[in-house]
């Protein structure tokens, strides 16, 4: 009934487009073929009619796939929440600790980036996560993490379930012989007339659900443990990283400031609690929040503005010198090339010989930047002039003392 509503309460049908993705495909099959596959064994190996253990048994396994589907399609149609467009702060001179989101034209809030996926700034942004094709953050915060909860458990009752079906089928079958087809051996029909015989293809068909059932136990249990943590700290991904940031930064130069920080209040039980509330909306607007003593509302954000001019400051120019189509795994551009492909969604930019590249990182073989555009400015997020390419395709720009990178670096 309540996924029901939340199906109803969509202002935007559009967004039922978003199941439309390999990753919500194989999400719902996978939770598809585990439940249909453990009801039926459930009725082989338990049949719920006949006593209450089976009957527990039985509503516990629905009540699994209710609950797994209520809040995986909460997860994926409520969504994180959306900075609203054209947003800006409310008092005009705070707008100077914001960075200014161009595809949004709003200024980004406190803890909200830029998803180009969803190509909107989202609240609290955790990650853009392909399962449920929408990002994880401010307001499908509860129901992520409860999916993630819930679906490992769903499972190991599954997998129970699996086991314990092909045991019993298996133990009859050699006791009594294999030509015995028409016997069912559930615990409580064993001395009734069979039902259904188990054939060879149900076997098969168990022992592949019971393949899935483990393999989401681990996967997802995992990425259960990774979201607890996020919130007990209450420090998306992304803030982890800029922490880490936060600290090399200053480290490099040497500014003796402390960064701390600012969202995490102090203690895991109210942290938990900005997430989890009695009426399942997580507290706050999305937009401002709560910080801890000695910090200030944009601690955060201004720590961010830093880090992008002292990006822009270590970047390292680089002229390209030989064409690249914007494949991933390019053939004509060496075989270590073709096989270091960068494991990331991240785009991969084509490059015509002789313009600039603003590197920003770079592994052995492959380098991350910015197109430097005529007129001298690089390019906001959204746009095709950032992403990944070949370092053998480029080649570093020699300067004269005195030229604007010099400058940036003995300025500081
Ligand atoms: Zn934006
Ligand atoms: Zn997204």
């Amino acid at each position: 009934m309540g996924m029901l509503c939340s199906f109803i309460r969509f202002e935007n049908l559009h967004e039922l487009k978003r199941l439309c993705h390999w990753g919500p495909i194989i999400a719902l099959s996978v939770i598809t073929i585990c439940s249909v596959v453990a009801i039926i064994d459930s009725i082989f190996w338990y049949w719920p009619l006949d006593s209450a253990g089976g009957s527990v048994n039985f509503i516990m396994l629905i009540n699994w796939t209710v609950m797994i589907l209520y809040n995986y399609f909460n997860a994926m149609f409520i969504g994180p929440g959306y900075v609203p467009l054209g947003w800006k702060p409310e008092k005009p001179e705070d707008m100077m600790f914001l960075q200014y989101c161009k595809v949004c034209e709003a200024y980004k809030a406190p803890r909200s980036h830029h998803c180009r996926k969803c190509n909107r700034c989202v609240m609290k942004m955790d990650h853009h996560c392909p399962w449920i094709n929408n990002c994880c953050g401010h307001r499908n915060h509860t129901s992520f993490t409860l999916f993630l909860l819930l679906a490992p458990l769903g499972c190991i009752h599954a997998a129970y379930i699996f086991i314990m079906t092909m045991y019993t089928q298996l133990y009859h079958r050699i006791s009594f012989g294999w030509s015995s087809v028409k016997i069912d051996m559930s615990l409580a029909r064993r001395d009734l007339s069979p039902v259904i015989p188990f054939g060879l293809s149900a076997f098969a068909a168990s022992l592949f659900a019971l393949g899935m059932a483990l393999g989401t136990t681990i996967a997802v249990g995992m990425l259960f443990f990774i979201q607890l943590r996020v919130i007990l700290r209450n420090k998306t991904s992304i803030e982890s990283w800029i922490e880490e940031k936060a600290k090399d930064r200053i480290q490099y130069y040497q500014t003796g400031e402390t960064f701390i920080f600012p969202y995490n209040l102090g203690s895991k039980w109210k942290n938990f609690r900005q997430v989890f509330t009695w009426t399942g909306i997580p507290e706050g607007d999305g937009l401002t929040w709560p910080v801890r003593e000695g910090c200030c509302w944009y601690s955060l954000t201004v720590e961010q503005l830093k880090q992008k001019k002292d990006k822009q400051v270590r970047s390292v120019q680089y002229r390209v010198i030989e064409n690249y189509g914007g494949a991933c795994c390019p053939v004509t551009k060496g075989i270590k090339t073709f096989f270091t492909t960068p494991c990331s969604e991240e785009p991969r930019i084509e490059l015509q010989k002789g313009e600039l590249i603003l590197a920003t990182r770079g592994l052995k073989h492959w380098m991350y930047g910015d197109k430097i555009l005529e007129g001298g400015g690089t390019t906001e997020a959204g746009t095709k002039n950032r992403g990944w390419f070949p370092r053998r395709c480029v080649e570093k720009c020699v300067y004269d003392n005195g030229t604007d990178q010099t400058e940036g670096k003995k300025g500081r």
